[in-house]
């Protein structure tokens, strides 16, 4: 029996190990590690069966501001809200979000047209503007720049380089936008903050 309670000792480390190499430790969502062996799978299941799956990813707007004005820990408790954003408005595990860099996050939506993705971003937006951070007596809140894509038959490359490219234009046109394209075809555009 002592040799059963050890071996289920390191049944839970190993359990324990499993998750941490797959997740980001401050936010609790997968890493770009494995989130990227996750895109794959998908791929591979959407390639069989034909299906729309969207990509988007977005970026944190002038996120060292924040922590240049509020300090490292305030920028990191911001990145936590916005994960905690994130698991409110997802499919989860359905959809299959990420952080993929230090203020840059993806999410992978299988069988999710163009549409049905920018609802998606329109949400996480709408909970951002609601969501006040608060430090030492100041409020402030944080907008997003997104690039969205809807793939039929793209490869995971070419997914995530459509998705890049439209987060990009987000940024160069000022900000706190959103990109979108079904495929390389570029077909919305909106400021985000100007909607009602
Ligand atoms: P832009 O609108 O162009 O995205 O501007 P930005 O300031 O958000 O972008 P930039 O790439 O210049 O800066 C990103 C900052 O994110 C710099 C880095 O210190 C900060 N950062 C990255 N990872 C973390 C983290 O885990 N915690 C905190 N607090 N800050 C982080
Ligand atoms: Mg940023
Ligand atoms: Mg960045």
């Amino acid at each position: 029996t002592e040799i059963a309670a050890n071996k289920l000792q390191l049944q839970r480390a190993n359990t324990k190990l499993h998750i941490i190499s797959q997740t980001d430790g401050l936010t609790g969502l997968l890493n770009r590690k494995h989130w990227e062996e996750g895109l794959l799978h998908e791929f591979k299941r959407f390639q069989r069966y034909q299906h729309t799956c969207s990509l988007l990813m977005f970026d944190i707007d002038h996120f060292k501001r924040i922590n240049d004005t509020y300090g490292h820990l305030m920028g990191d408790a911001v990145l936590r809200g916005l994960a905690d954003v994130l698991s409110r408005h997802m499919r989860v595990p359905a959809d299959l979000p990420a952080r993929v860099g230090g203020e840059e996050f993806a999410i992978l939506m299988p069988e999710t047209d163009l549409e049905g993705a920018l609802k998606v971003c329109r949400r996480v937006e709408k909970s951002l503007q609601t969501l006040p951070f608060f430090c030492s007596g100041k409020s402030f809140t944080v907008t997003l720049s997104m690039g969205v894509v809807e793939s039929r038959d793209l490869l995971p490359e070419n997914l995530l380089h459509y998705a890049d490219a439209n987060l990009y234009k987000a940024k160069a046109q000022g900000r706190d936008i959103i990109v979108a394209s079904v495929e390389e075809e570029v077909l919305f555009r909106e400021r985000v903050a100007s909607l009602a």
